[in-house]
């Protein structure tokens, strides 16, 4: 398997509940590394950009404003497979129909608030990270 990079982010439900250390755990209990991280409170322009591939969807505007209610934890985390792996611990969107012992079955309250956002392909996470980092803020560790 290749190492990857993915883009993740603990919204801002999971940020006011104060679980970040508990969901970065998940990435290092799974061999997943921490290997850029900040923690911000996002501008409108910059929520709207970043999920205007949903410019169109009824829940744009809810979502625009749920990520902009609060900080968000953005991490970038790298290790095999890492954005399929990044996306099982995740969980289905939708909490009531994640899978047990994921993080949004046990972290989020709803589709709208539901505690992590992680990029979905390759190229996507090229993209995401790319938007929130510049390339000499991701560390490179010695494994
Ligand atoms: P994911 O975050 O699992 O990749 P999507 O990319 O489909 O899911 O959607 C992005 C985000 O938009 C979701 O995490 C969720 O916060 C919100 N969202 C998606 N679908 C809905 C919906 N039907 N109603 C409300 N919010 C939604
Ligand atoms: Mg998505």
């Amino acid at each position: 398997m290749a190492i990857e990079r993915t883009l993740s982010i603990v919204k801002p439900d999971a940020v006011g509940k104060r679980v970040i250390g508990k969901i970065l755990s998940r990435f290092e209990d799974n061999d997943l590394q921490v290997v850029a991280a900040k923690l911000v409170h996002l501008s409108k322009v910059q929520a709207e950009q970043f999920y205007a591939v949903h410019s169109e969807r009824p829940f744009y505007n809810d979502l625009v404003n749920f990520m902009i209610s609060g900080p968000v934890m953005i991490q970038v985390i790298e290790g095999d497979n890492a954005i399929t792996k990044n996306r099982d611990l995740m969980g289905a969107t939708n909490p009531s129909e994640a899978a047990a012992g994921t993080i949004r079955a046990d972290f989020a309250s709803s589709i709208d608030e539901n505690a992590v956002h992680g990029s979905d392909a390759a190229e996507t996470a090229e993209q995401e990270i790319a938007f929130f980092f510049k390339p000499e803020e991701i560390c490179e560790y010695t494994r």
